[in-house]
């Protein structure tokens, strides 16, 4: 691994143990340590006098250490997580590589890079990639791949940087030793993180996702290495499952879904038929019911929805419970105000129009509880 000389030695000198908001952190003075979202990559983990190292970050020049357990100041030999600094070498020349293919197939530019736990992510200066594209750029980063090309590290001055032919010039603020990474004539860009010694230890490079941010860039999402295996291990379960559960092959999986989905639809709108013809045949039995003022029901909602539509609701108020919401309709009360009443007794929530409205609340109401806020609202002020 191409690992800069400053995180060669694993050695964490601790000089004070501090504790930050419930959590323990050793301040350090020599540190080995790579710290997290150092230039958009991961930090180290391992684990110092046997407790795990939970964060790695830079504060006033000093490198902090969150750990899980107590470690009394000294000098400590780090019992380092390596297949974690592997993977990172690998997302990290994976970058490198894919962000070099972009120039090469598009002359598309990578603005920033961020390293996640899950997968990477780089920014390009465009707003949208063809999907055309995107499979030449993987597929060029995959040959870049297999011809298991050299990684190399260069040491040089900022002011000699200018001799190399780096992909992204040198920001004017670096000054002093400058740690380049070449891979040989496909790319070089200045980089202080973790690289892979050879472009075939990458494995492959995989690109998982586009997402356009910030108004004129592309966010390209991708996994290398182990990662990229994982993600095909997952997705390959995944797509074996959905071609078990609809007995299809995996080509055939799309078409299945699709007719699922239009079946799905005509059922929804066959539903949606039967359930207005239901709340027909309610509405003539609720207005039989004659002189009653309030008509409560509960059913499913989708009948509720057209129950308020047919019934006759002249000098009523129907409230309907489907086991969720209440929906308050009629044509001569303000059903707001009988809502608000609910909402002053019962707490929840609701609104709508005067005469139609929801409301809902944790616990259901006993029906005759509606009955006495209706008289007490309605029904008095009418006989008055
Ligand atoms: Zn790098």
């Amino acid at each position: 691994m191409r690992i800069p000389e400053k995180y060669l030695e694993p050695t964490v000198e601790v000089r004070d143990v501090q504790q930050l908001n419930g959590k323990i952190v050793l301040v350090t003075g020599k540190c080995g340590l790579y710290p997290d979202g150092k230039g958009g990559q991961l930090g180290d983990r391992g684990l110092i006098n046997g407790t795990s190292i939970l964060r790695v970050f830079e504060d006033g020049g000093q490198t902090l250490v969150e750990v899980e357990g107590y470690v009394e100041p000294g000098i400590y030999r780090v019992e380092l997580d390596l297949s974690r600094r592997m993977d990172i070498a690998q997302q990290h020349t994976g970058q490198h590589i894919l962000s070099a293919a972009f120039v090469h197939v598009a002359d598309i530019e990578t603005v920033s890079f961020h390293m996640g736990e899950e997968y990477s992510t780089i920014d390009v200066d465009v707003p949208y990639i063809e999907s055309s594209v995107l499979k030449e750029v993987e597929d060029l980063a995959n040959r870049i791949v297999q011809q298991d090309l050299a990684v190399q590290e260069i040491v040089t001055t900022s002011e000699q940087t200018g001799n190399y032919n780096l992909r992204k010039p040198l920001s004017g603020k670096i000054s002093g030793l400058v740690r380049l990474i070449k891979i040989e004539d496909f790319d070089i860009s200045a980089c202080g993180g973790f690289h892979t010694d050879t472009t075939g230890q990458v494995g492959i490079i995989k690109i998982i996702g586009t997402e356009k941010v910030k108004g004129e860039l592309t966010r390209v999402y991708a996994v290398s290495g182990f990662r990229a295996l994982r993600y095909f291990q997952k997705y390959t379960d995944v797509l074996k499952e959905l071609s078990k559960q609809l007995t299809a092959s995996v080509d055939e999986i799309l078409i299945r879904v699709r007719k699922l989905q239009d079946q799905a639809r005509e059922r929804g709108l066959l539903l949606s038929r039967l359930s207005e013809e239901y709340a027909k045949i309610l509405a003539l039995n609720l207005t039989s019911l004659g002189q009653e003022q309030l008509l409560y029901m509960e059913g499913y909602t989708e009948v509720g929805n057209f129950l308020a539509k047919y019934a006759n609701l002249d000098g009523k108020v129907l409230i309907f419970y489907d086991g969720y919401k209440y929906t308050l309709a009629s044509k001569t009360y303000d059903v707001r105000v009988f809502v608000e009443a609910l909402k002053r007794y019962f707490g929840g929530k609701g609104g709508g129009k005067p005469e139609l409205a929801n409301y809902q609340t944790e616990k259901p109401i006993k029906r005759e509880i509606f009955f006495e806020i209706f008289n007490n609202l309605f029904k008095r002020s009418r006989e008055v």
